[in-house]
C-alpha cells in the first residue's frame, strides 16, 4: 500500500466523537472533501508535483526555495530550541472549508487514538516544551479531547485549540466555553473576516451568524477580557489570492468592527497566508490565480522570516503518530528527516535524536516566507 493511501485509513465508526454531524447547528457545506471527490489533489504526491511543476524561471532562484535560503546565508533550515508540539487529533471536521490545507470535514474518519495521544504525553515529559497547540479538523470531535487537554494542564502546559467557532453548537460540545475556561485553555479560532460576505465566501453560508453567537457566548465565560487564562485569539486569512494585510493594523479595524456590530471582544488577531496546497491549491487552479499567486510567494521572500519559521521550534504530530516539521508538510506527507534516514514515530520519541532532524522543505515554504511571514502564531516579521 502506498504511504498516501495508509495514512488516510479510516478508523472503526465507534471510535468517533458521537455528534450529530448532519444536525442544522453543523454548519455549512461550502465543498466536498478532494479525498471524497476522488479529486487528483487528494494526493500529496500530486500536489507536490503541481507546483514544481510549474514555470517559475521568471522568478528569483527559478523558485527553488533551498536556493533561496543559500541565497541569504540559510545553507539550510537548522532546528531551534523545541518549544511547540503541535498535535494534530485528526481530519474529522464539523466544516468543508474551500481554502482547508488538511481537506478535513464530515466524511474524514482519521482520528488519533487514546494510545498515540498517551505516546504524545510521555514524548512530552521529554522535553522542555512549554505550549502544547492542538489542531484538526475539528479538534473538540475527537472523543480523547478533554483528556489530552487536562493531561496537558497537569503538566502545566499551554494549551492552545484551534477552534473553527461552529463547532461549539453542536450536541455535547456546547458546555465546552466554560469547560475552556476553566482549564486556561487560549482559544485560537478561524474567522476570515468581520465581515458576513467574506467569512461566508471562504467558510460557507451561515457561518458567519454561527461564528458571531459562540464568539458572544465566548465572552460571557471570561474570553477576551484580557485575562490571559481565557485568551481569545482570532486567526484570519485571506479571502483570496493575496497575501495577509498587516496584522497589527488588521487588529486595530477588527477590534473596532466587532465591538461596533456585536459587543464582542477579543485579545487579539493574527493573520496567515493561505498555503498553495490542498483545497486551497485546487481553488488556485480552478480559478486561473496559480501561476500568479506561486509568483507573488516567491517574488515576496523576506529573509527576514527565515528564523522565525515554526518548522524550527516546532514538531507536528499526526493523527497515526507520525513526525513532521510542520502542519503543511504533514498534509504533504513529508515526514520528519534523520540523518540516518529513518521516519520516526512519536512512540519513539527522542528528544537528542530529533534535535538533528533536517527540516524538509519545497515550494509551498514561500507560503511562509512572503511578505511579513506567516506561522501558526501569526505574522513573523
Ligand atoms: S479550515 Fe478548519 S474548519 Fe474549515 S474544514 Fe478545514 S479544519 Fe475544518
Ligand atoms: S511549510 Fe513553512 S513551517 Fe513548514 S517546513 Fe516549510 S517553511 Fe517551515
Amino acid at each position: 500500500m502506498d504511504p498516501i493511501s495508509e495514512a488516510t485509513q479510516p478508523i472503526e465508526p465507534a471510535n468517533v466523537a458521537t455528534v450529530a454531524l448532519d444536525s442544522p447547528a453543523a454548519g455549512p457545506k461550502s465543498t466536498t472533501s478532494l479525498k471524497r471527490r476522488h479529486s487528483p489533489l487528494a494526493s500529496a504526491e500530486y500536489q507536490i508535483a503541481t507546483l514544481n511543476n510549474l514555470d517559475l524561471s521568471q522568478t528569483p532562484h527559478q523558485g527553488d526555495f533551498a536556493e533561496t535560503l543559500s541565497a541569504h546565508d540559510w545553507q539550510q533550515l537548522k532546528p531551534a530550541k523545541l518549544e511547540i508540539f503541535q498535535i494534530n487529533v485528526g481530519k474529522l471536521c464539523n466544516m468543508t472549508c474551500r481554502h482547508c490545507h488538511v481537506d478535513a470535514g464530515p466524511d474524514r474518519r482519521e482520528i488519533m487514538d487514546r494510545d498515540t495521544i498517551d505516546a504524545c504525553l510521555r514524548a512530552l515529559d521529554q522535553t522542555e516544551v512549554h505550549t502544547v497547540d492542538i489542531t484538526g479538523g475539528a479538534p473538540e470531535l475527537n472523543p480523547h479531547f478533554r483528556y489530552l487537554v487536562e493531561q496537558c494542564v497537569l503538566r502545566g502546559k499551554h494549551v492552545i485549540d484551534r477552534c473553527n467557532l461552529t463547532v461549539l453548537l453542536l450536541p455535547g460540545m456546547q458546555d465546552l466555553p466554560e469547560w475552556f475556561a476553566a482549564h486556561g485553555v487560549e482559544l485560537v479560532c478561524s474567522l476570515p473576516h468581520y465581515r458576513r460576505r467574506n467569512t461566508d465566501a471562504q467558510r460557507g453560508d451561515g457561518t458567519f451568524e454561527k461564528s458571531i453567537e459562540v464568539l458572544q457566548r465566548l465572552n460571557t465565560v471570561g474570553y477576551g477580557q484580557g485575562d490571559p487564562r481565557r485568551r481569545l485569539t482570532l486567526m484570519s486569512n485571506p479571502v483570496g489570492a493575496f497575501l495577509s494585510s498587516n496584522q497589527a493594523k488588521l487588529e486595530q479595524e477588527w477590534k473596532a468592527g466587532l465591538q461596533k456590530n456585536f459587543g464582542i471582544r477579543f485579545d487579539r488577531l493574527i493573520t496567515l497566508n493561505n498555503m498553495p496546497i490542498s483545497r486551497y491549491l485546487e481553488w488556485l487552479e480552478q480559478s486561473g490565480n496559480l501561476q500568479s499567486y506561486m509568483e507573488l510567494l516567491v517574488n515576496a521572500f523576506n529573509p527576514a522570516t527565515v528564523s522565525g519559521l515554526m518548522c524550527r521550534n516546532t514538531l507536528s504530530i499526526s493523527w497515526d503518530g507520525r513526525l513532521f516539521d510542520c502542519d503543511f508538510n504533514q498534509m504533504l506527507e513529508l515526514e520528519v528527516q534523520l540523518p540516518q534516514g529513518e521516519y520516526p514515530h512519536i512512540r519513539d520519541f527522542d528528544p537528542k535524536i530529533m534535535a538533528q532532524r533536517e527540516i524538509v522543505t519545497g515550494r509551498h515554504c514561500f507560503g511562509c516566507t512572503a511578505g511579513t511571514g506567516s506561522s501558526c502564531g501569526g505574522a513573523i516579521a
